[in-house]
């Protein structure tokens, strides 16, 4: 009998149609699915069990029981449960309610957040396919209205409460979908997730190009994951994608934005950007990325950027949206940043102007958050002041908050031709050398262009050089 069980679990899924969208519940216990409990750390162990406590259904999911189960290590913890927002978040003495699209709890342990979101129901595709009019229609015509579907079917909200395998029903691939029960110890599938685990296989749950419709950014996600995990896409989730990519068009810069940042971030940016390029969905799709996307080499800079980037995040460091976005947008900067020193605009006025115009192009298509944008801009114009290499400038430029991001981005930029090595060099000594030596260091550079006023006030103060305390000229 347990071995029939055992069987079943693992024999690969010969049915007629391999993605039914309502799943068989399959529970898999410790012997099978082999998941350490010591790597569960004790805020998500303690989020499952205190609703489990209060008498809900508590699993943790997602990304996290996926990665268990290959052996990585999870980014973060996720939790669903049947308990509503409102009911969550009073059993934590630190919790919040979050979110409007997509409404869920995020409850705090010291400076960890679990994610706790309530099953989802799925959508009723034939209310959906009958609305197929405006936002209001579908609102009006569906009797619970948490769900809001636009024109082309895409949801644009979903806070429609359901059971455990409606939540399993809705969500991308069947890898994605598998729970775990740190208290019982067991993993609950209802979509063949651990099988194409162990295939390495990702496959859409349901019907492919219908829930591309839903929501368009289950293709870059398709992109992403088959790069993160070395996955085969499975060919009906592959062979629905290029039929749907228009659709992309209709998602929001915000989203766009917050799914790029992933996609950039899993250590496998590389591998995702070629795995878009296979999947034909960079064309036009994500502008800033047209330059590495649409010349199978890659723009040497950006793929530099990006080849560090995995770099650091093998490393167990991170890359701050900001790093990258300024390292995806710098080929439009620099251009038009020559472009206008030629037209005679001072070179930190021109590099200014420069990020205006670039910003503003790509904010129409993929919204950069106010606060990266803010810190990618700061990376740009500490640019020019690495060439004035005075004490005031450069002890100054060292103690700027962003000088580590900038000399990075200096370092890249000396790697594509586009800085003087011999100053990255400088400037890599000048960061390990004392106090001393940083005097030193700066006594020898000889006079340089781009120095402006600091070489006029160089060679004024030469005779009064161990005089303390001597006037400076205003800051450039
Ligand atoms: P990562 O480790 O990269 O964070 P993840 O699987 O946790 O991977 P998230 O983007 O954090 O990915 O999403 C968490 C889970 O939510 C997914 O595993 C999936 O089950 C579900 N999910 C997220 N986005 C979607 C979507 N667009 N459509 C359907 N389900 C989704
Ligand atoms: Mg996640």
């Amino acid at each position: 009998m347990i071995r029939r069980f055992i069987n079943r679990l693992f024999t690969p899924n010969k049915s007629k149609d391999p993605t039914p969208r309502r799943g068989q519940r399959r529970e898999l216990l410790p012997a099978q699915h082999q998941i350490d409990a010591s790597r569960i750390p004790p805020s998500a162990r303690s989020t499952v069990q205190t609703l489990q406590q209060a008498g809900f259904e508590a699993y943790i999911v997602g990304g996290a029981v996926r990665d268990l189960l290959l052996g990585l290590k999870p980014k973060d913890f996720d939790v669903a449960t049947n308990a509503t927002p409102e009911q969550v978040k009073p059993l934590f003495r630190r919790a919040f309610i979050i979110g409007r699209r997509f409404r869920i709890v995020h409850v705090m342990h010291g400076r960890e957040i679990i994610e706790v979101s309530t099953y989802r129901a799925l959508h009723d595709p034939q209310a959906v396919e009958a609305v197929n009019g405006n936002e209001r229609t579908a609102r009006t015509t569906l009797a619970d209205k948490t769900l809001a579907v636009d024109s082309s079917g895409r949801v644009l909200r979903d806070n429609v409460w359901g059971t455990l395998d409606e939540d399993a029903e809705r969500r991308d691939f069947t890898v994605n979908a598998l729970y775990y029960d740190p208290i019982r110890d067991v993993v609950v599938d209802y979509h063949h997730g651990i099988d194409d685990l162990k295939q390495r296989r990702l496959r859409m749950i349901g019907e492919p190009a219908a829930r591309y419709r839903e929501d368009p950014v289950r293709m870059l996600r398709v992109a992403r994951f088959a790069a993160k995990l070395g996955f085969d896409i499975d060919p009906a989730t592959l062979q629905a994608i290029a039929p749907s990519a228009d659709l992309l068009a209709n998602v929001p810069a915000a989203r766009l934005f917050d799914e790029t940042v992933k996609l950039l971030q899993t250590g496998h940016a590389v591998a995702s950007l070629q795995q878009l390029r296979r999947l034909g969905l960079h064309h036009g799709l994500l502008p800033l990325l047209d330059p590495v996307l649409e010349k199978p080499e890659g723009e040497r800079f950006i793929t530099n950027a990006l080849q560090d980037t995995d770099a650091r995040i093998a490393q167990g460091k991170t890359a701050s949206p900001s790093f990258l976005f300024a390292c995806l947008l710098w080929h439009d900067v620099e251009q038009r940043w020559s472009a206008l020193q030629a037209e005679g605009v001072a070179p930190s006025m021109a590099l200014d102007q420069a990020a205006d115009e670039v910003l503003a192009a790509q904010a129409e298509r993929l919204a950069i958050q106010r606060r990266v944008a803010t810190d990618l801009r700061e990376i740009w114009s500490l640019q020019p002041r690495f060439e004035r290499r005075t004490p005031r400038y450069a002890n100054s430029l060292l103690a700027h908050p962003r000088f580590r991001a900038a000399f990075d981005f200096l370092s890249l930029r000396a790697r594509s031709d586009q800085a003087d090595p011999a100053l990255v060099q400088w400037w890599e000594e000048f960061q390990q050398a004392d106090a001393e030596g940083r005097a030193a260091m700066l006594a020898a550079v000889p006079a340089q262009p781009g120095a402006g006023k600091s070489k006029r006030r160089r060679r004024r103060k030469k005779p009064a050089a161990a005089e303390p305390g001597a006037g400076s000229p205003a800051a450039g």
